[in-house]
């Protein structure tokens, strides 16, 4: 392990901190930040507008260490995958979606998670740790790199990445302070300049932790919702046992209150035979019926020996067509890099078989 600081770990604020304790002005901070993740530097040498005794001084103390990537795929629907290399033999993956007029990347936050839910593979796979802010942005870092960002080309910064959410592996909000952080760097314009709109965090209704976030950030909320009552919810998100619909729906509602524009994404995957009928429909319509928000619906995407069914398309309409005539904002997201694995939920491939737990997954 080097003894070096790893300055992405670090937020602006982080950032002048370090350089008031070496004497240096705070304004070093912004030159800094901006190098790293606005050009993708990850040398000293390259930091022209900072003195060369300043880059000597920097190289002694002082990293910009990025995560390694092991494996690169595009699939033919344009989305992109990265398989990147951690500490200890860990793995993460991280993917990015492009579309008409956006540019999503899908990030990891912890490796493995720890609440179980039944339809998810991350979920089945267990928790294995949290990741350092330098691992969460380093992503961000990875994936621009990778697709090319010049923030200079033409002459305008045009963003490849517009989007950023997290809904790759891990429960973000159990990685509050590190979710927190990287949420900064996210929106800090001398970073990566994001409109808070365009940063997403998705949970399961860790309630407590999203109680704190409202404190602290106002980044767009996602809740992964899958059931319209607590008993089926007790079975595929089982966290709900500790925080029940009313609690999380209540602290949702909390979360956006002041600001009428504001939604939350409603994240519910489409099961065959378990969640995905009429009554569970009209169900849902009752329980969202004051939440200001506006539902995706995701079909299942399987993954080996798992006991779940995708829902048939005529399921999905038929739900769909009962939550829009109830009134509720409805979409279906479509099921994108399905030949590469980068789908919702099946964000393991190879790291399943580095941890030799659970599933045994052939990517052949
Ligand atoms: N832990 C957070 C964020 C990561 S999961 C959360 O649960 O919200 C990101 C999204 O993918 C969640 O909505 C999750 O429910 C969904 N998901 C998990 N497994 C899936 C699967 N097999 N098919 C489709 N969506 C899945
Ligand atoms: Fe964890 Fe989210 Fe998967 Fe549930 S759906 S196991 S909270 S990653």
């Amino acid at each position: 392990m080097s003894s070096k600081v790893n300055l992405l770990n670090f937020t602006r604020a982080d950032m002048e901190v370090f350089f008031a304790e070496m004497g240096e002005k705070a304004f070093r901070a912004n030159q800094v930040i901006q190098w790293m993740h606005q050009y993708g530097v990850d040398n000293f040498d390259a930091m022209t507008n900072l003195s060369k005794s300043l880059r000597a001084k920097l190289e002694d103390v002082a990293e910009i260490r990025t995560p390694e990537v092991l494996i690169d795929q595009a699939s033919v629907d344009g989305t992109h995958k990265w398989l990147l290399k951690l500490d200890s033999g860990n793995s993460i993956e991280t993917v990015f979606i492009p579309e008409k007029n956006r540019g999503t990347l899908c990030i990891s936050s912890q490796v493995g998670c720890a609440l179980e839910c039944s339809f998810c593979s991350t979920g089945q796979q267990g928790f294995n740790r949290n990741l350092t802010v330098a691992e969460i942005i380093g992503q961000v870092w990875v994936a621009n790199k990778a697709l090319g960002w010049d923030p200079m080309a033409n002459g305008k910064r045009e963003r490849i990445i517009s989007n950023v959410v997290f809904m790759g592996m891990g429960e973000p909000l159990l990685n509050f302070d590190c979710t927190v952080k990287t949420i900064e760097i996210l929106v800090d314009d001398f970073a990566y300049g994001l409109s808070k709109r365009r940063v997403t965090v998705s949970t399961s209704g860790v309630v407590p932790a999203l109680l704190r976030l409202k404190e602290v950030s106002d980044v767009a909320l996602a809740l992964s919702l899958h059931a319209p009552n607590d008993e089926l919810r007790d079975v595929l998100v089982p966290i709900n046992k500790k925080y029940p619909l009313d609690k999380v729906l209540g602290a949702c509602k909390d979360y956006i209150s002041g600001d009428t524009r504001r939604k939350v994404t409603i994240e519910y995957v489409m099961l065959e035979g378990v969640n995905d009928s009429v009554a569970h429909a009209r169900q849902l319509v009752k329980v969202l019926k004051d939440v200001p928000s506006k539902v995706n619906l995701i079909p299942f995407n399987p993954f080996p020996k798992t006991q779940y069914k995708r829902s048939s398309d005529e399921a999905i309409v038929r739900f769909r067509d009962v939550l829009i005539k109830g009134g509720l904002i409805t979409l279906t997201r479509r099921t994108r890099g399905d030949d590469i694995d980068a789908a919702c939920g099946q964000l393991v491939g190879i790291v399943m078989d580095k941890t030799k737990r659970g599933l045994n997954v052939d990517n052949s």
